[in-house]
């Protein structure tokens, strides 16, 4: 069962431009930016009351997050919901019929480990479960 709406996920073109964006609009401080060099991103995070903000801005031109932009310009890309226990959620996932992008969790921005489901299983959402690292 998924957890607390954890996230989520901005794509953008220009971290520099939009972090002052997302601090004027939110009133909340950008307080981390982290590259995933795996995914091709910059990410950068604000807190929104029990929630969160995440920017992702590509590094490379076949990042996802390029790719995304590329498709359909800017705005968000994905949500994503907490789960206590990624591998089991993972196999539960499985069973139930849903696609997942990634075989085995990947490590995400943030302390994370994260799978992503197809979002043509989620109504066109591309939904991202994330566990704590322990
Ligand atoms: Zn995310």
């Amino acid at each position: 069962m998924f957890g607390k709406f954890e996230h989520i996920g901005v794509a953008v073109k220009d971290l520099k431009a939009s972090i002052p964006l997302f601090e004027k609009l939110t009133g909340s401080e950008c307080y981390k930016q982290e590259e995933v060099e795996s995914e091709g991103v910059i990410t950068a995070f604000f807190k929104i009351g029990e929630t969160k903000l995440e920017l992702l801005q590509a590094t490379s031109d076949d990042s996802p997050i390029a790719k995304h932009i590329e498709k359909r310009g800017e705005g968000i890309h994905h949500v994503a919901f907490a789960v206590d226990d990624i591998v089991n959620e993972m196999e539960k996932k499985r069973e139930e019929g849903y696609r997942l992008l990634n075989e085995v969790p990947k490590n995400g921005a943030d302390n994370k480990l994260i799978c992503f489901i197809h979002p043509k299983d989620a109504n066109g959402i591309l939904v991202e479960m994330c566990q704590d690292k322990h």
